[in-house]
């Protein structure tokens, strides 16, 4: 058997994986690669490439729901966005509704209107995150959301009485602002153990969305949900050999009789 890539760009590759269980699709930025962390990205073109391919193979965009995790139907896709950056909601809300799929952004509640200053030590390019009115649309249009902590906090790394306080203040943030209840959590760069689920648990949450890598049926922890990340294909051995040989035939002299 084949090794599973675990880098969604297309479905080929993912189809009998997708039959076993309930596949979560992880999107951060949309828009064109660039930066350290580039891969990050994904541009509008290929998001339209992906949902219009969903569709047209007879995948429905599934709410974040309990239900939904119990369910064996097949056909179903959640996808999710974390962090709530603007370019995702400017460049992926009209797709999303144009190909019928919906969507949870995890939002950093103390952050809400400002940018990703978790990532400017590490070099990465700053981009705006939604704003309250942003948010209050994004909902509107049908869309989830759900809490990625008050400030992009490594829950595994900060004191326990702190990393609490991450957790149950970015719920109680965003149901205050928005008058609506937040059941999914999200753990900021997949950081997480089992005292840090645990603590999602007590804060109230029904789901916390994990980076492990799989598709989601009833034996998988609901506070350890697997995601499956959604990005440009990555360069195998074999496309770079391709990629080599294509340069050498360009490079080589024609002659002209
Ligand atoms: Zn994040």
């Amino acid at each position: 058997m084949s090794k599973q890539n675990e880098n969604y760009t297309d479905l080929d590759e993912f189809r009998n994986l997708f039959a076993r269980g309930l596949p979560i699709l992880m999107y951060h930025k949309l828009g064109k690669p660039r930066g350290p962390l580039g891969f990050l990205y994904v541009s509008p073109r290929l998001l339209e490439r992906q949902l219009r391919e969903l569709k047209e193979n007879g995948f429905r965009g599934a709410p974040l729901k309990e239900e939904e995790l119990l369910s064996k139907e097949p056909g179903r896709i959640v996808l999710t966005f974390d962090d709530g950056y603007q370019n995702a909601f400017d460049l992926g809300m009209p797709l999303l509704s144009r190909y019928g799929f919906r969507a949870i952004q995890y939002i950093v509640s103390g952050r809400i209107g400002g940018q990703n200053d978790w990532d400017f030590a590490k070099g990465i390019r700053p981009e705006r995150l939604m704003d309250e009115a942003q948010i209050r649309d994004w909902l509107a249009a049908g869309h989830q959301i759900g809490a990625h902590t008050l400030t992009h906090a490594s829950l595994t790394s900060i004191p326990p009485d702190a990393a609490r306080e991450e957790i149950a203040a970015s719920k109680k943030a965003l149901e205050d602002r928005f008058g609506i209840p937040v059941e999914h959590f999200c753990y900021p760069y997949g950081n997480m153990n089992q005292k840090v689920a645990g603590m999602v648990e007590e804060a109230g949450f029904r789901t916390g969305c994990s980076t492990r890598f799989g598709v989601n049926n009833p034996k998988v922890p609901r506070f350890e949900l697997r995601r499956i990340i959604a990005r440009y294909r990555s360069r195998s051995f074999r496309s770079v050999i391709g990629s080599v040989l294509r340069t050498a035939k360009l490079a080589r002299p024609t002659f002209k009789a």
